[in-house]
């Protein structure tokens, strides 16, 4: 056999004879202790395994513990050991299917007629750590479909035969570890021991293929690391998850609710939380107004025949409910506003003097989702966009999404968020709209980000098909990241609702379209919020900023006194003068998060005053209404800049 020459980049390289692996190149060109950091190599981007076998001459990157890469693999293999511990304790009462890495750990889906308990965890965790202290190493074979087939047909493994069925390739692979041998194309760790900490999560019922229709499977999640301290560290942001989750606290504070009656993915604002939305909404629409942005409101549906001059008909109706006959035309419900707006531009004759023209909306669209995707306020089925148009003539455009960078940023920061990854997603395959243009609008939008001082990722090739845009994900308190906002241009839309503007030159222009949306959508961003704040909302948000108390029924007539001044001052307010302790109704506030506490005993009474309580415990002295009122007037002021 020839030889050939294979090298690890930027560091030695050697002779081999073809046919090696990258076990053997590895082994021999890296020292012991760059092995036990390596977990695999990159060959021309592609990542590749120890089990790998070498033709040609090639260059590896080691690919090291502590790339961002590695975990995945990692995983990965921690989802193989899992299913060779579950094996060998269950025996063949279970089916495997499959374990892939997902974000933050991994799964393998089991079939089993008895449940997965606790105890079973214990077990299974058990038997993974005598794995991975036995350092088995993954290893590869190649097997004609045919062979394989026959295979897991001898084992009763449906699932596996109806995976290679579906490859229809003429051969397909197979790793082992131990006693388990699973289809699949890798790439793993070299060895079992490389999984230094790992944790078994929980199981949920997940459906084969993830079709309703078919068999219901055990889906078994777990988190794998290279060390203790990383798996700690994620498990207790986990901790921390759940205590924030906004369908518990949205249930404690009264914010939202769901029902069966009403339907999935629709959500019920309870006074609390519409109290939250339409501060959210408020300010919303005011900073757009000092931005010379004009407000709009549009209908819930519209004749089918606009959502097939938008396209939407033919490109989005997965995600659009069905018709409805109105005096025997077909209308349907709206999955996005854009078309209204166009409605309004085209509803004139527009001219470049007018330009940019803004116009905003908190519009309330419907779109499909499969039941099993919704997710409290993040994923619901009819929610409402803070959605704006732009329309600009092309020497415009750079100006304008500095401008809407500005604004975006600006109101995202008074809602505590100035930490944030922005992209820019480049041309795709498929695109309507001028090479020029296109190039033209990318190059626009960077510099509109370079003026404005921001950094950004590109992705290549992940435009929408009718223009390049702006995604924004902003970072929570604890450091999750949620897409929100995003800016994107349009060549489409104006092309086919025949938009045009009269030009200096006096000629008919095409404009350039942009949406925005900054929260993306108020029900989603109110659930980030409510996780980002933990429900510890600042005051110029809390649904009720302060909550009256009396110590006893003496001070009842002051107590409703002091909170009718207050309501008059505009404050949101609550009052509680039931025959209760006042430790109890103080707990309550606490469990409320209200922000204020007045407590009103005989003192306040006779020298009209308010003791002030935070609701983290301390005690502010006794001060006048007026004083209270100017004080959270400054508080608001300060957090939400008027
Ligand atoms: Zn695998
Ligand atoms: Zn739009």
């Amino acid at each position: 056999m020839s030889n050939i020459k294979v090298s690890v980049h930027e560091g030695d390289s050697l002779e081999l004879a073809a046919g090696s692996t990258v076990r053997e190149a590895l082994g021999a060109l890296l020292s012991n202790k760059q092995r036990r950091q390596t977990v695999a190599a990159k060959i021309n981007n592609e990542i590749v395994d120890f089990t790998t076998v070498l033709t040609a001459d090639t260059v590896l990157t080691p690919v090291k513990t502590d790339d961002a890469e590695a975990l995945d693999v990692l995983r990965h293999s921690a989802a193989h050991i899992m299913a060779l511990a579950v094996r060998e304790i269950f025996g063949e009462n279970v089916k495997v299917a499959i374990g892939p890495a997902i974000e933050n750990g991994f799964y393998y889906d089991f079939q089993r007629d008895e449940a997965f308990t606790p105890e079973d965890f214990e077990k299974i965790e058990a038997r993974m750590e005598e794995i991975v202290r036995s350092s088995l190493p993954f290893t590869k074979t190649e097997m004609s479909s045919t062979d394989a087939i026959k295979k897991f047909g001898a084992e009763k493994e449906p699932f596996k035969t109806e995976l290679i069925q579906e490859l229809g390739r003429d051969s397909v692979s197979f790793y082992h570890v131990g006693e388990f041998t699973d289809l699949c194309k890798g790439p793993h760790v070299p060895n079992t021991s490389f999984i230094k900490a790992f944790k078994l999560l929980r199981v949920a019922g997940a459906y084969w293929r993830g079709d309703e229709k078919r068999d219901v499977l055990q889906r078994i999640y777990g988190t794998a690391f290279f060390d203790q301290k990383a798996l700690k560290k994620y498990l207790n942001a986990l901790e921390e998850a759940k205590r924030r989750d906004h369908r518990k606290l949205g249930r404690e504070l009264e914010l939202f609710t769901m029902q069966d009656e009403i339907g999935p993915g629709l959500i019920l604002w309870q006074p609390k939380g519409a109290q939250l939305r339409r501060l959210i909404e408020d300010y919303w629409k005011e900073e757009h107004y000092k931005h010379d942005y004009e407000l709009l409101y549009t209908p819930h549906i519209a004749r089918q025949a606009l959502w097939k001059t938008s396209g939407h008909l033919d490109f989005y109706s997965e995600n659009m409910y069905s018709s409805m006959d109105i005096d025997e035309v077909q209308y349907q419900l709206k999955p996005m506003n854009c078309p209204f707006h166009i409605g309004v531009y085209n509803s004139g004759k527009r001219s470049y003097r007018e330009f940019p023209i803004r116009w905003c909306e908190l519009g309330t669209v419907y779109r499909y989702e499969r039941a099993g995707a919704l997710h409290g306020l993040m994923r619901v089925r009819g929610f409402t966009q803070d959605d704006a148009h732009i329309f600009v003539r092309p020497d415009q455009l750079e100006d304008e999404i500095f401008n809407i960078l500005d604004l975006n940023l600006h109101i995202l920061k008074t809602f505590g968020f100035d930490d944030y990854d922005i992209y820019l997603s480049t041309r795709p395959e498929k695109y309507v709209g001028s090479d020029s243009n296109w190039e033209r609008a990318t190059e626009a939008l960077k510099l509109a980000m370079e003026k404005k001082g921001l950094d950004f990722e590109i992705d290549p090739g992940e435009g929408v098909f009718y223009g390049p845009k702006i995604d924004i994900k902003i970072k929570d308190q604890i450091g999750r990241s949620w897409q929100c906002s995003t800016i994107q241009v349009d060549f489409n839309l104006p092309e086919r609702f025949q938009m045009t503007y009269v030009g200096k030159d006096n000629a008919e222009h095409q404009p350039i379209m942009i949406h925005r949306a900054l929260m993306g959508s108020l029900e989603r961003f109110i659930g980030v919020l409510i996780e980002h704040y933990a429900g510890v909302f600042p005051t110029w948000l809390a649904p009720v900023q302060a909550r009256v108390m009396n110590i006893t029924d003496s001070q009842i007539d002051y107590s409703e006194d002091v909170y009718r001044q207050l309501r008059k001052a505009g404050l949101r307010v609550e009052k509680d003068i039931r025959n209760e302790k006042l430790n109890y109704k103080i707990r309550e506030a606490q469990v409320a998060k209200i922000p204020y506490m007045l407590i009103i005993g005989d003192n306040e009474k006779a020298d009209g005053t308010v003791t002030v309580r935070l609701r983290d415990g301390k005690n502010l002295p006794a001060m006048s209404i007026k004083d209270f009122v100017d004080k959270i007037r400054a508080e608001v002021v300060s957090e939400r800049g008027y």
